[in-house]
């Protein structure tokens, strides 16, 4: 079949494994290339497919000699029907993995399940022994608790009272203000439910009682902070009151089993699935990657996980309430002040003065493996087959 992109809302419903497979290696090859560093060796990735954690699986391989076992939760391909971009990416990797002679295992299924964590136990016991590093990267919008079966589905909205906030139509390109209704606190619980800490909690637990820490053993988390132009909609939203309770969780994982273990880590804002499904998040975007790409300080998902273990995690600094930044850049104050001018000054008709859609179009196209370098979109493809790229 000829796999082409179908966009509905802010999702693509395909993905094209070829393409996939350009992007994944484009990434190997970029930290390959760079001198290696000391870093873990074997690391386990908690949403591992796509965006931060896919970084983080490549970073730690390709930059600290890693092997690696992943976690995803992805829609596997038929006969006449793409796969996710995540499953083809995680074919990707293993093989690129391989060809380094790099261990790289990939779980597919539900992260949030005591099954899962009970594979996850048994894979490592026979594949790696114990592992060094856990990097908890999963967003999902719903969660099956696994105490009491109860499906949580987590609402991005404010709190307390109605927003209004400027957004952007990435489809028409219109530019328009629109009032958030403020959650209720039933929303708000099952927000934190979903996307806060106790999950984290629940694999390194899990982890423990197994005994399949090894000495050292660091468990990192990734959150996000933003600016003041998000936080109506988000740190002071539903999803950020999510992230407190990472907050919350990484200090009890520390209290546990002590002060260096485990760390919550701010990452920028960049175009993945999960980021596009935020109101506000992507005009936001658009102006910000413009104005940080001006500036020369523009980072996607593999250079900040790569500044991350190559330079933050030997030194580390911490902020008050004990997390890693590596949002510095982007909440810098030449580069705020600059977003916070064109952010006022942006409307429909300025939109292409002060921001940057087509570029934010064609990141998020690539997430599906669309739009590379190097593809022949027109081939006739089996949607079954990841093909390597050398
Ligand atoms: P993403 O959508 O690219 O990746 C999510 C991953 O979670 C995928 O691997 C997916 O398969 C996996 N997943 C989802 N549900 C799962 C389940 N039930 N079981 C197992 N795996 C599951 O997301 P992302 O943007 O890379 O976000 C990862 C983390 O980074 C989140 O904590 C997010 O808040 C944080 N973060 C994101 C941004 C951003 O701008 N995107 C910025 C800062 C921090």
């Amino acid at each position: 079949m000829i796999i082409s992109p179908r966009i509905r809302g802010f999702i693509c419903t395909t993905a094209h494994p070829a393409g996939c497979a350009m992007n994944v290696h484009e990434q190997v090859a970029q930290i390959a290339a760079e001198p290696s560093f000391e870093g873990p060796k074997r690391v386990l990735v908690v949403g591992c497919s796509t965006g931060y954690g896919l970084a983080s699986r490549i970073v730690t391989t390709f930059g600290g000699g890693a092997d690696t076992l992943g976690v995803s939760f992805e829609r596997p391909p038929g006969e006449a029907r793409a796969a996710s971009a995540g499953w083809y990416n995680n074919r990707a990797f293993e093989a690129e993995a391989r060809r380094v002679g790099r261990k790289a295992v990939t779980l597919d299924g539900d992260g949030f399940s005591d099954q899962m964590k009970e594979d996850v136990v048994a894979a490592i016991r026979a594949e790696f022994g114990k592992i060094d590093m856990l990097v908890y990267s999963m967003a999902s919008p719903v969660r099956t608790h696994p105490a009491t079966g109860e499906v949580h589905r987590s609402a991005i909205k404010p709190l307390g009272a109605p927003v209004k906030a400027k957004t952007l139509n990435t489809d028409s390109g219109e530019v328009f203000e629109t009032e958030l209704q403020p959650a209720t606190p039933e929303e708000a619980a099952a927000t934190t439910v979903v996307m806060g800490g106790e999950d984290w909690e629940m694999w390194i637990d899990a982890l423990s009682r197994a005994g399949v820490l090894a000495p050292g053993f660091r468990a990192l988390s990734y959150t996000y902070i933003g600016s003041e132009l998000t936080w109506p909609i988000y740190w002071r939203g539903t999803l950020g009151k999510a992230k407190e309770d990472l907050d919350r969780a990484g200090a009890a994982i520390r209290a546990k089993l002590g002060e260096d273990v485990a760390r919550v880590v701010a990452l920028k804002a960049v175009v993945t699935q999960a980021s596009s499904a935020i109101p506000v998040v992507p005009l936001y975007g658009t102006i910000l990657f413009k104005v940080m790409k001006e500036m020369g300080l523009h980072e996607g998902c593999i250079e900040q996980i790569d500044r991350l273990f190559r330079e933050v995690l030997p030194a580390p600094q911490l902020d008050d309430a004990g997390r890693l930044r590596l949002d510095d850049w982007e909440l810098s104050e030449p580069v705020q002040a600059e977003v916070t001018r064109r952010w006022r000054l942006t409307n429909t008709d300025t939109l292409g003065d002060y921001a940057d859609l087509p570029d934010y179009r064609r990141e998020f196209l690539r997430l599906f493996g669309f739009g590379l370098a190097g593809v022949d979109y027109g081939a006739d493809l089996d949607p079954r087959v990841t093909p390597e790229i050398r």
